[in-house]
């Protein structure tokens, strides 16, 4: 019964053969053909009687070979029960070449063994033929190209690419890393994204606004894009994708050409920097600039021809320029304006009019722009040029005003010192035995402020010769702490007397290359001027910092302080704050501006801090090798 049935069920599956048109044909597992199909015979083997053929081996049978293909598959159909594909190329018996693509389906029974194979035959002989076509093209071309199935595998990657990308063929085909040419992640390329059939919003997903669709290519894109992981610097690419039909016009693949254009690029970088400059140039140039365009209108102008003419930019384009030159000077300035003579630059001066009606003398040159019908007016104002001569003769004579200035100072100081010594000498001389105590006091005052007289000249004396040049530097290597400790020691009498505090941070063995008389004279003037200004009673800290090129002191108060407005000048000669406490010393305000020169001639920097009523800070620093 149930052979009955089996049998049944193969005659009416035989039956099905006869009459389908598909080329299929069945077989044992001896690959004896048990039957093929009428499509088969129509087709595929026009020449072979069914009958003929039914029993024998398919590689006899159909393909007229005398024994078993290489790599056939349909032992491994039967022992797995899974499906398997073939490709493969044959001389038939008619003489004829064809491609075949055979897939085999086991066909179960029961029990779930496999009774017998189909072949599916597929006549793939006109896509190979296209195939290698396609090979020959894109290996031949000398544009990097390649070439996807629809299942996103690379089929075609040629040699040009390989030079481009550093990736082999080997390396690539058959597997579907084309991303890895290009990106550091997995993502789509063009070329996957044309074959996928994707919509254009995809193309946004992952192209942004860097593609477009191709204009001379139906269903193709290209894109521009910057690539930094290829190559040392990264390569600009375009990448156009278009997508591979088949006769039926199905889409089976995509093809990717791409172009590296980062030469031109580079190059249009530069040309867009070069115009930027010129841009910058043109409009911060300090002379009045216009360009004027064949039709004689002006198309642009600078800010300074604005200045000159007291038009704005908006009013100025589009103006003829003879508008610009007064009548009498029209002829002279179109004869300066059309002399084509390369050799020399036309250039002549006219008298400009401004925008209600004024005139400047001015002169102009004029220059064509190579390969564009333009030319570059460029204006120079006569009268602001004579203004500016003018001050620079000022200036010279000033000058030689303040130089003669100087050596009479100069002469002054010296003449108003020399006296100077015989009345200390005299006053000294003075104070003998004889004397009673008050014409001792007057003796004392004559002697005192003789001194004074003698030490504010010799302060004007030196800054003389700073301003001169001529001050000369002793160097040697200068022990820091010695000098804070030496100075803090000799004016003990005073901070004692005012009773205030005075403590030192001055690690010893820093030692500064410079001249120690200036050094002594920085340190002398600062802590003099902290224990002047600061009330009895006060805090004076003194330290000193060793910072490997250079050392950085603060003298710290906790004096009067200066006002805000007056810190940036304190520095600066004669200068004083007004204080009942800067009335009282006998001060004139050169102290720090002296201060100031030394700590420049040893390479260092001073400033102040200061809160009026807390106190002041002052810095400077002093670099340790000889500049
Ligand atoms: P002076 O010989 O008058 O002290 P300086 O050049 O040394 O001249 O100082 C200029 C002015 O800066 C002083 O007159 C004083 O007003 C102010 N000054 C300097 N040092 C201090 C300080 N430590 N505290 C407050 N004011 C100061």
């Amino acid at each position: 019964m149930i052979e009955r049935g089996r049998e049944k069920e193969r005659d009416y599956f035989l039956r099905i053969l006869d009459i389908i048109e598909e080329t299929v044909f069945v077989i044992d597992r001896d690959l004896r053909i048990l039957d093929l199909s009428k499509g088969c015979l129509n087709r595929f083997i026009p020449h072979i009687e069914r009958e003929k053929v039914i029993g024998k081996r398919c590689y006899e049978g159909l393909w007229g070979m005398g024994e078993v293909c290489e790599g056939c598959p349909v032992s491994s159909v039967f022992e797995k029960g899974e499906a398997a594909r073939t490709e493969r190329f044959f001389s038939l018996p008619d003489g004829t070449n064809r491609y075949f693509d055979i897939e085999w389906i086991p066909v179960f029974d029961e029990h779930g063994e496999v009774i017998r194979v189909i072949g599916d035959i597929r006549d793939i002989t006109k896509r190979k033929e296209a195939e290698e076509k396609l090979a020959e093209i894109v290996d031949g071309s000398s544009i990097p190209t390649f070439v996807i199935n629809n299942e996103h595998k690379i089929t075609h990657w040629n040699t040009a690419v390989e030079s481009l990308t550093g990736l082999k063929r080997e390396e690539v085909v058959g597997t579907d890393r084309q991303w890895i040419a290009f990106y550091a992640e997995k993502r789509p390329v063009m070329a996957d994204l044309i074959a996928d059939k994707a919509p254009a919003s995809k193309f946004k997903d992952w192209y942004g606004d860097k593609y477009k669709m191709s204009s001379l290519i139906e269903g193709a894109y290209e894109a521009i894009d910057f690539f930094p992981m290829m190559g040392g610097e990264g390569k600009w690419l375009l990448f156009t994708a278009a997508p591979l039909k088949d006769s039926e016009g199905t889409v089976i693949g995509a093809m990717e050409t791409l172009q590296d254009i980062t030469e031109r690029k580079e190059a249009e970088e530069e040309l867009k920097n070069a115009e930027e400059q010129c841009r910058t140039i043109f409009e911060h140039v300090l002379t009045p600039l216009c360009l004027i365009e064949e039709d004689d209108t002006i198309s642009t102008v600078n800010k300074e021809f604005e200045t000159l003419s007291g038009y704005s930019r908006e009013e100025a384009v589009g103006k003829k320029w003879t508008e610009f030159v007064a009548p009498e000077d029209l002829e002279k300035v179109m004869n300066c304006y059309h002399n084509e003579k390369k050799e020399e630059l036309p250039c002549c001066g006219f008298k400009f009019v401004g925008r209600e009606g004024d005139i400047t003398d001015v002169k102009v040159s004029i220059e064509h722009i190579p390969r564009r019908k333009i030319r570059v007016a460029s204006l120079m104002d006569l009268t602001k040029l004579k203004r500016e001569e003018e001050l620079s003769a000022i200036c010279e004579e000033l000058k030689e005003l303040d130089d003669m200035k100087k050596n009479f100072l100069n002469a002054a100081y010296h003449e108003l010192r020399s006296p100077l010594t015989p009345i200390v000498g005299y006053a000294s001389l003075l104070k003998c035995d004889e004397l009673g105590d008050k014409q001792r006091d007057y003796v004392s005052n004559i002697e005192k402020y003789a001194e004074q007289l003698k030490g504010q000249i010799n302060r004007m004396l030196e800054l003389a010769r700073i301003d001169g040049g001529e001050i000369a530097m002793t160097l040697e290597d200068v022990s820091i702490s010695g000098i804070v400790n030496d100075v803090v020691k000799s004016f003990k009498p005073l901070w004692n007397d005012k009773e205030q505090t005075i403590t030192t941070h001055a690690p010893e063995g820093i030692v500064v290359r410079g001249d120690k008389q200036k050094i002594i004279a920085i340190f002398t003037n600062l802590i003099l001027n902290a224990i002047k200004y600061t009330n009895e009673g006060g805090r004076i800290d003194i330290m000193v910092e060793d910072r490997g090129e250079d050392i950085r002191v603060c003298v710290a108060d906790t004096g009067i302080g200066i006002p805000e407005k007056h810190l940036p000048k304190i520095f600066e000669r004669f200068f004083m704050v007004n204080t009942s406490l800067t009335r009282k010393s006998e001060s004139l305000g050169l102290g720090l501006s002296i201060v100031k020169e030394y700590v420049k001639l040893h390479g260092g920097r001073i400033w102040a801090t200061s809160e009026p009523g807390k106190g002041s800070k002052f810095f400077f620093t002093l670099l340790k090798k000889e500049i």
